[in-house]
């Protein structure tokens, strides 16, 4: 477990007891902190119950003043919720555990932290990292947004090759409740329109993500991939760091072919930035090839499930927005690509530059309807599937050897699944389920 010395006898509102607040409250209690944990849901309230000097009771009923902070799960939203209004009110910092973790680095011993945010790749990058330091044998842990709670992991040993390397993928809802993270590698991929539920505009979501950098010393290492305008701005904002900045242009000729699990133009972009932030961190470039050679790919992330009668199934339940799907359908030359779901917006047009590798698109979900609107005349063959299993077998029936079906939703997964692990998992039995 992290955790830090400052925490004990102060107090503490921890709202959200999924997996994260769980090991927020456990972190708290154990440094002697008083603790009132709440979630809406109760077996969650009961699971807080259990851990030693932890009250279940309900923070808005309370008066908050003088509590050190109130530690929210990312889930909640910070522009809605009233507790966290209250909180603001009466001047308690609303932070979440990364910024708690941040304050437990003075006592770990010496180590490094990159953080890695952007609306797509995270995960993708982070893996990537936390693979090239382990196949070059630097330790290493990876949390936040992926993984195990940070907090609840064992702290990096001391070494002798001047400490070991947290690597932190970041949601711009984590960035929101941190205010003290130092990366010594900060990482921007990209910002295109997403979560807009949770943000005054699109500007807002892109500052959220701007201010990993702000809150970083200009003596530290930054990545920005310049892709989109607005990450190209945050780049030119911090040109009086220029010799510690590097900018992933897009587009890069590059030569992927080492690289099995790396394929496409999006993870060319998530392995420069890979690539910059492990010679930022002093590896040596043989190092690097051989992780950036030997890492394999996250589930549901371009995922290959089979290959049948020489046709490949493909995962990519992941992509749940049109500018993540794009570069998937870049990534295959022939495809059978089913799309659909709870969309987020009203348009594919991130999609629209790759529509002619596309042979037959099988809408489902929510947005079935409007896509197959969208798509057709665009595309040769639109069918309103409906449902995944569907979808697959008509994809299965129609595809030549040679060509990929594809599952790559640019939509969320709400409609139909828990999550987008439950739409990949039901992707790869509908397509076991092939006769
Ligand atoms: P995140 O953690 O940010 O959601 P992931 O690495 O899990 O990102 O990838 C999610 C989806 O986004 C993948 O299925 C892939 O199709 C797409 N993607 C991955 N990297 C990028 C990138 N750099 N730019 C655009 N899309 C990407």
């Amino acid at each position: 477990m992290i955790l830090s010395a400052a925490w004990a006898g102060q107090r503490y509102a921890v709202l959200g007891l999924a997996r994260s607040g769980m090991a927020t409250v456990r972190a708290l209690a154990a440094a002697g902190a008083h603790v009132v944990a709440w979630d809406s849901d109760a077996a969650a309230r009961e699971r807080a119950a259990a851990v030693d000097g932890v009250i279940v009771h309900d923070p808005a009923l309370l008066d908050l003043s003088g509590a050190a902070g109130l530690v929210v799960s990312p889930g909640v939203p910070l522009n809605t919720h009233p507790l966290v209004a209250q909180a603001r009110a009466a001047g308690v910092p609303v932070i979440g555990d990364i910024e708690l973790f941040a304050q437990a680095r003075a006592e770990l011993p010496p180590h490094k932290v990159v953080g890695i945010t952007g609306t797509n790749g995270k995960s993708t990058t982070t893996a990537l990292v936390h693979h090239i330091l382990k196949t070059a044998r630097v330790p290493t842990l990876m949390g936040g947004n992926i993984g195990l709670p940070i907090l609840e992991q064992a702290p990096l040993e001391p070494n002798a090759q001047g400490g070991g390397v947290y690597v932190l993928e970041l949601s711009s809802y984590q960035i929101d409740l941190t205010q003290s993270l130092d990366c010594d590698v900060a990482v921007l991929l990209n910002i295109t329109p997403d979560h807009l539920d949770r943000y005054d505009g699109f500007e807002a979501y892109a500052a959220s993500k701007a201010r990993l950098f702000a809150i970083q010393s200009a003596a530290h290492e930054a990545v920005i991939g310049i892709g989109d305008t607005a990450s190209a701005q945050i780049a030119g904002t911090l040109a009086p760091r220029a010799d510690r900045l590097t900018k992933i242009a897009a587009g890069q000729c590059l030569d992927q072919s080492r690289w099995p699990a790396l394929q496409g133009p999006h993870n060319a972009q998530n392995a420069l930035a890979a690539l910059a932030v492990a010679k930022a961190l002093g590896l040596a470039p043989e190092a690097i090839e051989q992780g950036l050679a030997t890492y394999s790919s996250l589930p549901h992330r371009m995922e290959t499930v089979a290959t049948r009668n020489g046709v490949a199934f493909v995962d990519d339940s992941k992509a749940t927005n049109p500018e993540s799907t794009a570069p998937a359908l870049g990534a295959f030359e022939r495809i059978h690509w089913v799309v659909g779901g709870k969309r987020k917006g009203d348009d594919l047009d991130a999609c629209a530059p790759y529509f002619d590798r596309v042979a037959a698109a099988y809408t489902i979900g929510e947005a079935g309807p409007l896509f197959s609107d969208l798509l057709k005349g665009r595309i040769p063959v639109v069918e309103q599937a409906g449902d995944l299993a569907t979808a697959v077998r008509h994809a299965a029936a129609a595809a030549r050897p040679g060509e990929t079906v594809l599952l790559s939703p640019a939509c969320a997964s709400f409609d139909q699944f828990r999550d987008y692990e439950d739409r990949g998992r039901a992707f790869r039995a509908a397509v076991e389920a092939l006769d």
